[in-house]
């Protein structure tokens, strides 16, 4: 990866994004949200810390949980974080010259049977996805709640 891959343009240009550091790891997401967003798995770097700008930068809240960003001139994808908390993924599309790789693919038991990649990955359910994310989450709820009582 050389200087040139950290930076990201949507279709029109309008939206940059900066990633913090060169990064290869790509995780597929095959859950129905995405489906739907994308009309295919999404794939996305988990990139805290990038700077994404840009005057026609739109946010979609697309669940109770989480929001997506992108150019509303062009169309084009550009984020995915939880409404509490720092993990930030964003398109790996946008870096069409980086050298990257399929690290693990995600809801693994929603993907549709009529694609799957052939990148030997990390595989994970939508039950050890819940596991992971479901106490973090709460966790940081009462956090919030807490926070406003004090
Ligand atoms: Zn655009
Ligand atoms: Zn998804």
């Amino acid at each position: 990866m050389t200087s040139d891959d950290l930076t990201g343009r949507c279709l029109c240009g309008a939206v940059t994004v900066e990633l913090p550091s060169a990064m290869r790891d790509v995780g597929v997401c095959h859950c129905a949200t995405c489906l739907n967003w994308n009309s295919g798995p999404w794939m996305a770097l988990q990139a805290p810390g990038t700077s994404i700008s840009g005057d026609t930068l739109a946010v979609y809240r697309s669940s109770a949980f989480a929001e997506r960003g992108f150019c509303r001139q062009c169309g084009t994808h550009i984020f995915h974080r939880p409404q509490d908390g720092p993990e930030l993924a964003v398109s790996a599309g946008l870096f069409l010259h980086a050298d990257l790789h399929i690290a693990r693919e995600i809801f693994i038991d929603h993907k549709p049977p009529y694609y799957r990649f052939v990148a030997d990955s990390e595989k994970r359910s939508s039950l050890s996805m819940a596991r992971e994310w479901l106490p973090r989450l709460l966790r940081r709820r009462a956090g919030r709640w807490m926070g406003m009582r004090r």
